[in-house]
């Protein structure tokens, strides 16, 4: 625990890298700025690295390996896993593991290596600054990223690589610019230091700032300006529910350019198999969420019998409709399944099928269309509740 009289020792390496360097950049970056001067172009080359930094981690490092929410073309990956070294948190499978094991045991304060319940700053980078025992390796849980070469190749090599990316190109990018002095301040070293912190608050203010639509059931959070922020990964919420899903910002309006990205590779077969939860699905979370608190609602606020009973209503019509949800995947399954078994060939049983495939269509449409009709009630319900509240004497 954090609180243990003796904590654990340092981490030389990652508090040279994550406070010895912003350190550096907080003296060395001004100071060049002021006798020296940064060019727009140094400028508009330390947005693209941090861009392509910062996608790497979340389309490469998080979707793709450690959720596995699409499967990505060879030279995808190599992409990832170069720019993502350059993001220097870490090789993939490292990361991934240890990503693995945030969400398999989330707030828990003893198995999540970046647990919210630990506080801000230990979420934020604390973790990383020790020796704590939630840090140790377990790649148990990362046994297809070991069988993965492009991983592999990564993980044995990355100190070479992050030097490479880190360095290496910022030095060459600053020859062709004519000022290597100010191309290693700017786009080596203060991008690598922002890209560090946006990722952190991931783990940091995503569980603890933001509103919580899809589940209460751990501490993340859905936030827009965090999603602006972080590549798209501020609707952490909704990620901790449906953690396959290639998205995180479901709505087309949702600021999250990996899934842009994503979907753009797919479309030029770079990238395929995208997992999209059915939206029945999250209509049923949200419906969920929203039942669970006007219950508690109700309860703290001692609220009247029609109210009550108003609830009620709506809660047997929720369990309806998801009971209806459940017999109609079942009856999908059923049909899938006669497809298989070769009823078909003839014209007319292939007609039948589907007129088949059509009602259930159209059923599947049905109950989506009243669980979303449902929750627009729930709103005025919550509202109905909260007024109720306000008006009893304390
Ligand atoms: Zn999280
Ligand atoms: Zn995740």
């Amino acid at each position: 625990m954090s609180n243990s009289p003796t904590k654990p020792p340092l981490e030389k390496i990652n508090v040279a890298v994550f406070v010895g360097l912003p350190m550096i950049a907080l003296v060395a970056v001004p100071a060049w700025g002021i006798y020296h001067g940064f060019s727009l172009a140094q400028w508009l080359w330390a947005l693209v690295f941090l861009y392509l930094n910062g996608l790497s981690i979340t389309g490469g490092y998080h979707r793709l390996w450690s959720h596995k929410a699409y499967e990505a073309h060879p030279a995808l990956k190599w992409f990832y896993a170069l720019w993502g070294a350059g993001a220097l948190q870490n090789s993939i499978l490292i990361w991934a593991s240890d990503h693995r094991r945030h969400h398999r045991f989330v707030d828990d304060n003893e198995q999540d290596p970046y647990s919210a319940g630990r506080g801000l700053w230990f979420s934020h980078m604390g973790w990383m600054l020790r020796e704590y025992r939630t840090n140790e390796q377990d790649f148990s849980n990362a046994k297809d990223l070991q069988r993965d070469p492009i991983v592999m190749f990564q993980h044995n090599h990355y100190v070479a690589l992050t030097v490479l990316m880190n360095v290496g190109l910022p030095l060459l990018l600053g020859f062709y610019l004519g000022d290597v002095i100010g191309t290693l301040l700017l786009v080596g070293l203060l991008r690598l230091i922002v890209n560090h912190h946006v990722t952190f608050f991931i783990n940091s203010l995503a569980h603890f700032w933001g509103t919580r639509p899809y589940t209460e059931t751990n501490s993340a959070r859905d936030n827009g300006f965090l999603a602006f922020l972080t590549y798209g990964e501020g609707y952490h919420n909704y990620h901790h529910i449906f953690q396959t899903d290639y998205r995180n910002g479901i709505r087309w309006w949702q600021w999250d350019p990996t899934k842009w990205l994503i979907s753009g590779c797919s479309r030029v077969g770079l990238a395929s198999k995208l997992v999209r939860v059915p939206e029945i699905k999250i209509q049923r979370a949200i419906l969920d969420t929203q039942f669970k608190r006007a219950r508690a609602q109700m309860d703290e606020a001692h609220s009247s019998d029609t109210l009550r009973a108003k609830f009620e209503r709506e809660y047997q019509q929720f369990t309806e409709s998801v009971n209806e949800w459940t017999a109609l995947q079942a009856q999908r399954y059923e049909a899938k399944k006669a497809e298989l078994g070769g009823a078909l060939g003839e014209k007319r049983a292939r007609l039948q099928e589907k007129w088949e495939t059509a009602t259930l269509r159209t059923k599947f449409k049905e109950v989506e269309y009243s669980l979303k009709m449902q929750r627009k009630r729930m709103e005025l319900l919550m509202k109905e509740i909260q007024l109720h509240a306000q008006a009893q004497p304390a």
